[in-house]
């Protein structure tokens, strides 16, 4: 099996030193492996994505001497395929449409017969299902949102694993029965897109042949998700990596609005790769 691996950054603000981390590492072990490494543009978020930071994006990473082995692909290049496996899921019956509103999905989560504070996960608030059992268009709406029924989902699939090299090794298991309350019926669908992070990057990965994903810690939870969503789509699973976060002075993760932190910022500045590497601890 040769190594493949990629570094997917969305382009909708400066990479900062944790993003160059985890690009410098990938880059680093696929090397080391005499395997591949590539580049994504998770650019589905239309409203924030700008051609200026996927240029930036560029520019920093051959200034960290990163090399890519194939032209960089685009999630905005990819609509057909998201939204062939939206049909498909569709098909199943496993998809519902959801038109709540942020505001409904609170409002309904602290009404008194739902009882419970508001609860999070992966995928932000945990979805209460008041739209779950409303009846069924007959083909699949592309005007509002479309949410995975997990409880269905759990149903089709057993046996949730995946290895783990990262912070914390090994074969990690997890129980479908906790999934529908720690994580819910997330958003595969957004009524302006057809796809969400979830469904394009299992459907990327699967396309770009990764066998190594290697991203921050904060995406732990998150891997679950792909793991279900690799099941029902019958994609292989790769081996994930996920690495300890950056963080700044007071021990809070980098978020892209600390410019501060930008890598541009310390090129401005005259600071040299092998500088980044060093304050990275590479
Ligand atoms: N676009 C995601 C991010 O910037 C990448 C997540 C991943 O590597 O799967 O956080």
């Amino acid at each position: 099996m040769t190594f493949r691996t990629r570094f997917a950054p969305s382009p909708t603000g400066p990479l900062h030193l944790g993003h160059a981390y985890s690009a410098l590492l990938a880059h680093d072990m696929a090397r080391a492996a005499g395997g591949k490494f590539l580049l994504r543009i998770e650019d589905i978020d239309q409203t924030r994505s700008r051609p200026e930071w996927e240029q930036q994006i560029y520019d920093d990473l051959t200034w960290l001497g990163i090399t890519w082995d194939a032209d960089p692909t685009r999630q905005s290049d990819n609509l057909p395929t998201y939204r062939a496996a939206l049909e498909d899921l569709w098909q199943r019956h496993l998809l519902f449409p959801c038109t709540c509103t942020r505001k409904d999905i609170l409002a309904a989560m602290s009404a008194p017969q739902e009882g419970a504070d508001p609860t999070y996960g992966p995928d932000g608030l945990i979805y209460p299902g008041t739209c779950r059992n409303r009846s069924r268009p007959a083909t699949m709406p592309t005007d509002c949102a479309l949410r995975l029924d997990m409880e269905a989902a759990l149903n089709r699939a057993t046996d949730f694993h995946f290895e783990e090299t990262g912070t914390t090794p090994g074969t990690i298991r997890f129980d479908a029965d906790k999934i529908t309350s720690t994580i819910g019926d997330i958003v595969l669908s957004r009524k302006d897109f057809p796809g969400s992070y979830h469904l394009s990057v299992v459907l990327d990965d699967a396309a770009q042949g990764i066998t190594h994903v290697i991203r921050g810690q904060d995406l732990f939870e998150a891997t679950k998700i792909h793991v279900i969503l690799q099941k029902l789509l019958g994609l292989p699973t790769p081996i994930y990596h996920h690495h300890a976060l950056i963080r700044d002075d007071q021990g809070k993760r980098l978020a892209k609005r600390d410019d501060a932190r930008a890598i541009a910022k310390y090129r401005a500045d005259g600071a040299g790769p092998q500088d980044i590497r060093d304050m990275v601890g590479l």
